[in-house]
């Protein structure tokens, strides 16, 4: 079987969907595994490494003859014009935001894998790319805030005087936001902490932080994912919220609800009423915003407040965010190699049923093909 690891050719991705590492176990399985030319270079995997392990690197195409095709993001329609009918593609693949790409792979007659898609269930764990990368993308947004705060994370008892700890408020803890209080954490804050889901609310005191408890019934919908909220609540969830945005040094905001746009949590005018040097980080810039205002990739000045929409957040950190995408990509292709070595797409198995948008000609997947219809 041949497997094509393409270079990766969005702005700003620097990440690679196989390092070495999982090329190798694939090689000696009896599978030649092709890499595009510089793919792993910004993640520090060099053309050097892949061939040590026994893959062959390519300077052009990767992708005309393959089997399957591991990628990090959507594939461009120009490169799925160049797949064979039946190869399997897995990636990420934004089957709301780029129905276009969906349509191509339909057309082009590509076995598609999402890996937004893979249900989260404890067999499908190790395959979790949406966990690994939330992982990534929270202890970036901590560091991010420290570098911009004009002031220590940190207590400092010296002998020039006392500093206080900064103060850090997490809006959204899921994995992306358990990940920025676990880092703030580390570097001496005082965190504070809040969520829709009531199961959260142990989490977050497991690392360390206060839980904020908000007079507002708790919201959760199915499979422990929180729900969208409807306007009424949503503002009166903000009026809340404000006196806690008002007293942090750091806001961090990471609330996502699956298939709808970020969830809006603090206006401008509770930014305005933040400390001066007071620094903000919208991990969910690129999906709409948590905070009004921010522009994902940016970095702005709000009178004396620094807000910044994070872009790429998980490939600022391309080197184990690979490493780790590139493990749960190498995890769900080995439920598609049978013992023989062979690729077999059985769609009776639930994680590949789930993650499975395009087959055959077909969009599979039925909230994206309400969507292209
Ligand atoms: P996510 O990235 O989808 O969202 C981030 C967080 O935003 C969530 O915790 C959500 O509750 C919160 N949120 C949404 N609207 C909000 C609002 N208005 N105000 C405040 N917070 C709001 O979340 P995630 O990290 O993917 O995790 C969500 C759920 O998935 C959790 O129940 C988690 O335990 C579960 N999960 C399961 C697995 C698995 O079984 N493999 C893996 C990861 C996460």
């Amino acid at each position: 079987m041949k497997i094509a690891v393409p270079a990766e050719t969005r702005p700003g991705e620097r990440r690679v969907a196989a390092v070495p590492d999982t090329v190798a176990p694939l090689v000696a399985a009896g599978h030649e595994v092709v890499v595009q030319a510089g793919a792993g270079v910004q993640s520090l995997s060099d053309d050097a490494s892949y061939v040590a392990v026994g893959a062959t690197v390519v300077e052009g195409d990767v992708l005309a003859d393959a089997d399957v095709v591991l990628h990090v993001r959507p594939l461009l329609p120009d490169q799925i014009s160049r797949l064979r009918p039946g190869a399997v593609t897995v990636g990420f693949l934004a089957p709301s935001a780029e129905p276009d790409g969906v349509r191509a792979l339909r057309d082009a007659s590509v076995t598609a894998f999402s890996v937004e898609l893979v249900p989260r269930i404890s067999r499908a764990q190790s395959m979790d790319a949406l966990t690994s990368q939330a992982l990534v993308a929270g202890y970036r947004c901590a560091l991010e805030a420290a570098m911009r705060l004009p002031r220590f994370f940190p207590l400092f008892m010296t002998a020039a005087g006392t500093v206080p700890p900064a103060r850090v408020l997490v809006l959204g803890a899921g994995v992306a936001g358990l990940q920025a209080i676990a880092t703030a954490k580390r570097l001496g804050a005082v965190v504070e902490a809040y969520d829709v889901r009531p199961a959260s609310a142990d989490e977050v005191r497991s690392m360390g932080a206060t839980f904020v408890q908000l007079e507002l019934e708790a919201i959760e919908g199915a499979g422990g994912y929180a729900r969208e909220m409807a306007e009424d609540r949503a503002t009166r969830q903000r009026e809340l919220l404000a006196p806690y945005v008002a007293k942090s040094d750091v806001l961090i905001t990471t609330a996502a609800v699956p298939g709808r746009p970020a969830p809006l949590l603090v206006t401008a005018d509770m930014i305005a009423a933040m400390k001066p040097g007071s620094v903000v980080v919208d991990l969910a810039a690129e999906s709409g915003g948590n905070v009004e205002g921010s522009v994902a990739g940016e970095a702005n000045t709000v009178g004396p407040v620094t807000l910044v929409g994070m872009a790429d957040a998980a490939s600022a950190m391309p080197t184990d965010a690979s490493r780790l995408y590139a493990k749960n990509l190498t995890n769900l292709l080995a439920l598609m190699i049978s013992a023989e070595g062979e690729l077999v797409v059985d769609l009776d198995d639930e994680v590949l049923a789930g993650a499975c948008v395009t087959r055959d000609g077909a969009v599979l997947h039925e909230p994206t093909r309400e969507l292209l219809e």
